[in-house]
């Protein structure tokens, strides 16, 4: 798959407003700040296109971007943030839920942790909601560039751990600076296009 025009389409928090088509969407969940909008635009060599920001929190609707015809990725606003009030906390439970629960497009989701850190509770309660759903998960355990290449196998350990994660669950690092496991994350998704 070579995505050549990829778009932003739109960013929403109201379903009503989730844009009309018939193609397959992967989301994108993780805490907020993980590095969701900058493996988006790894995975399709763009800089931009998905908008990054180094202020936690900051993006707190549905971002849906078109990849061609193939998908949609849907990057969903980040959990686990600690300045703001409990309101935007349910609102954001409201707005994730109804996204997960209710989307007929949704297909698979990418759960993104950080590689250096043991998954929060709040990584651990959506990969609870994720099973619970029998939705196909990928766990991409992103920032790897910044572990020592002699810590990897402990943090595999301790993540696959601390989610309870079966054998069979498919789980990549990756990288934003390197590009490592892009190729994981579109084995994961080509298995929902046509
Ligand atoms: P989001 O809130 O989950 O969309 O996170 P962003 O993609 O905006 O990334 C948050 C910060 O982490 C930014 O400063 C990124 O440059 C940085 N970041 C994201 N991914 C990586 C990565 O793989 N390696 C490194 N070193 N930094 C990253």
């Amino acid at each position: 798959m070579k995505i050549n025009n990829p778009e932003f389409v739109c960013s929403t928090h109201k379903r009503e407003e989730y844009p009309f088509h018939n193609l397959p969407e992967v989301a994108l969940a993780g805490r907020s700040n993980v590095g969701k909008s900058s493996l988006i635009n790894k995975v399709i060599n763009r800089r931009k296109l998905a908008f990054t920001s180094s202020k936690p929190g900051k993006t707190q609707s549905i971002n849906f971007y078109k990849m061609d015809n193939y998908f949609y990725f849907v990057d969903l606003p980040g959990y686990g943030f600690a300045k703001v009030p409990d309101k935007v906390k349910e609102e954001w439970g409201v707005m994730i839920e109804n996204y997960l629960f209710n989307r007929s497009h949704l297909e698979g989701v990418i759960l993104v942790i950080d590689s250096r850190h043991k998954p929060t509770n709040d990584d651990l309660m959506m990969y609870d909601w994720l099973l619970e759903m029998n939705m196909p998960t990928l766990i991409v355990a992103t920032k790897v560039d910044k572990l020592k290449r002699s810590q990897r196998r402990q943090q595999e350990k301790l993540i696959k751990e601390r989610l309870h994660l079966t054998p069979f669950v498919p789980f990549t690092f990756f990288s934003a600076k390197t590009g490592e496991g892009k190729k994981e994350v579109f084995k994961f998704i080509n298995q929902f296009i046509d």
